[in-house]
């Protein structure tokens, strides 16, 4: 588990600022998600929090310790995206393995267990044998999902991972993620989606974002009772 801060956080990329000060403490184990309007800076914002951008000022804390120089490989981060990049030419085991096999220091067996468990986990282990073409897109992002439970993340960031399924897959496979976040000792995550059942749902606490900046955050009911303006209001629903 591990808490996240961010202090005073700026982003630019050349002249455009995106991330305009952003302030934000995500608790250890908390599920934590952000919903905005495209181009608002969520995913920028994840990029950030993983390391794969840097950040043009502020400062990022795990655990209390600042990481603006940790590399992303150190920082006990596991991102899953909307389009699940699985390796073609690989099975679903090897493909699940893979990043355990960069890692120094696992054994075989080792790998082979945590590779079976978090199959188990998602139900996926009738597929390892597998191509990922021969699976469908609700198998396949349970395989991405797979691949990053096998590492052992401390902090997990999901970019909108199920807008690709279709309506019934959105919902099985979103429950499946938040009985992961029971099961797993309640890690750290952090979830972006445009889909309010989903924020409603999953959410801890929503942070809303706009043009870069933090507009509100607060547990799902809060929002929805005590919007504190009409954009929080129109994007959580409620008749204010
Ligand atoms: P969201 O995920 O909320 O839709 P993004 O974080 O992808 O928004 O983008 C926020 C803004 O930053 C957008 O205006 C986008 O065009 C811009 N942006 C994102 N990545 C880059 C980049 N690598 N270079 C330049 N501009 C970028
Ligand atoms: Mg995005």
């Amino acid at each position: 588990m591990a808490s996240i801060e961010l202090r005073k956080i700026r982003k630019a990329f050349g002249a455009v600022e995106v991330i305009k000060g952003v302030d934000l403490e995500v608790r250890s184990g908390e599920f934590m998600v952000f919903v905005g309007p495209s181009g608002c800076g969520k995913s920028t914002l994840l990029r950030l929090i993983s390391g794969l951008e840097d950040i043009t000022s502020g400062e990022m804390l795990f655990d209390g310790k600042l990481v603006n120089a940790l590399a992303p490989s150190k920082r006990g981060i596991a991102m899953v995206f909307q389009s699940y990049a699985l390796y073609p030419h690989m099975t679903v085991y090897e493909n699940m393995a893979f990043g355990l096999t960069l890692e120094k220091g696992h054994g075989k067996e080792e790998i082979r267990q945590r590779v079976e468990k978090a199959a188990d986990m998602l139900q996926i282990r009738q597929y390892l044998d597998r191509l990922p073409k021969q699976l469908s897109g609700g198998q396949r992002q349970r395989v991405a999902i797979g691949r990053a439970i096998t590492r052992d993340p401390k902090v997990f960031l999901f970019d909108e991972p199920l807008s690709n399924l279709d309506a019934a897959l959105r919902v099985a496979t979103r429950i499946e993620i938040a009985k992961l976040h029971e099961s797993m000792n309640n890690v750290t995550m952090i979830y972006v989606t445009h889909d309010q059942v989903e924020a409603m749902t999953l959410a801890d606490r929503i942070c809303v974002l706009r043009d870069g900046v933090i507009e509100q955050v607060g547990t799902p009911m809060e929002l929805y009772e005590k919007p504190n303006s009409v954009f929080v209001a129109g994007f959580i629903g409620s008749p204010k």
